[in-house]
């Protein structure tokens, strides 16, 4: 437990750190000396003193070790809608005589969205195939060229087995790819014993980065040489300040860098890493699992209303928690005007995330308690807790 180092409000019961994570309270002052010593003092030298250029690869590997990733073959940058494109960019390459790509229809619509935006330009008669969760191992076959998947679905929590589906992929010469978004910090990932090609994701989530916190790219270390960077800034240049009128690619992982890094950003995140260097990513899950476990037992006994929309088994769920129910955005708004902070994806899902560093189970069971109240009491039938925001 380290919840006395993050700076979360009184009165609070954040549940929503699968999309947001909470401020880290070394965070403040380790953005604010960099601020005032290193861009205040230093300006521009800051980049070699300082070492702001080589924070996408420190950082990367500080992620890397998250992930199950050896060091130097993680780096720093961009969105993750931006490494989607670069991972599927390059995987396409390394496939090029195929023309599908597979993924499912839990898919983050981002993720989508990047794949038929590249592919268009790509003109080349490539296509997008989506098909439900549960399908995508039969769908698999010598017409695919790359398997794009998020691990852990961000509406149901619905976990896929990597490993598994990594390898009936590659046994039929398909590429794969992996979006970490809701796995990394949120439980064990080993992507040295998936042996996948490319993995993604994003650091504002489960590892408490902060908004905009840079996205992170893996590729296999025997490819990193090898793949074709489709975005070819100059900062992933084999040598950015020759300033040559041509591109050659950067040496490894370096060649998925675009352009200049988010120094700030990278400098909150690195202190909100310091807190994840001696965590136990089994011991963190089994946590993870019985706090998810606890909140799911207590909700069906007592919101007999709201319907489970995850897994039941822990194995073959995330590090988040879902239910149906058909008013579940006004639930959530009533919620959170109690301080039970979680979210709703449309059209009918809450969403509760689970984050054993500040979450305990005496969060779970408050929380439930005014979710019971709220159920029982219909305390949500009110035209302010149906008003829909815009980021819901
Ligand atoms: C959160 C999330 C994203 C967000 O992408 P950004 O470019 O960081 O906005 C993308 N994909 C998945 C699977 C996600 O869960």
């Amino acid at each position: 437990m380290k919840k006395h180092l993050f700076d979360l409000p009184e009165n609070m019961i954040y549940l929503d750190g699968n999309s947001l994570g909470p401020l880290p309270r070394n965070a403040t002052e380790h953005v604010a000396r960099m601020m005032r010593d290193e861009w205040g003092q230093m300006l521009i030298t800051g980049w070699n003193k300082a070492g702001w250029m080589q924070k996408s690869l420190t950082v990367g590997d500080r992620v890397g070790r998250l992930i199950g990733a050896p060091a130097g073959t993680v780096i720093m940058g961009d969105t993750l809608s931006i490494k989607v494109y670069q991972a599927l960019a390059s995987a396409l390459k390394i496939n090029s005589g195929r023309k599908i790509v597979l993924s499912d229809t839990g898919n983050f619509p981002t993720d989508l969205y990047m794949a038929q935006g590249l592919l268009k330009s790509l003109d080349q008669g490539h296509s997008l195939q989506t098909v439900a969760p549960e399908a995508v191992a039969d769908a698999l076959s010598t017409d695919v060229a790359v398997l794009m998947l998020t691990q852990v679905d961000y509406r149901t929590g619905r976990l896929h087995d990597m490993n598994a589906l990594t390898r009936a992929a590659q046994d039929l010469g398909i590429v794969v790819i992996w979006d970490l978004a809701h796995s990394a910090g949120a439980l064990p990932v080993d992507m040295t014993a998936s042996k996948a090609e490319f993995a993604v994701g994003c650091t504002y989530k489960y590892l408490n980065g902060g908004p905009g916190a840079p996205a992170f790219i893996y590729v296999r270390p025997d490819l990193a040489d090898q793949v074709e960077p489709a975005l070819s800034g100059w900062l992933g240049h084999e040598a950015p300040f020759a300033f040559d009128l041509e591109y050659r690619p950067g040496k490894g992982i370096e060649r998925m860098r675009v352009g200049t890094p988010p120094v700030i950003q990278l400098t909150a995140l690195e202190a909100a890493l310091d807190l994840w260097d001696d965590v136990d990513m089994q011991d963190l899950r089994a946590r993870s699992i019985r706090l998810s476990d606890l909140f799911i037992r207590e909700v069906e006994a007592r919101c007999p209303a709201l319907t489970l929309a995850s897994p039941r088994d822990a194995q073959h769920r995330g590090s988040q928690v879902s239910f149906h129910f058909p008013e579940g955005y006004a639930v959530m708004q009533t919620l959170i005007s109690r301080g039970v902070i979680g979210d709703f994806r449309a059209p009918d899902i809450m969403r509760f995330g689970f984050t054993p560093l500040y979450t305990e189970e005496s969060d779970v069971l408050a929380a439930v308690e005014i979710l019971q109240d709220i159920m029982e009491n219909s305390l949500w039938d009110t035209p302010e807790f149906k008003q829909k925001n815009a980021v819901t």
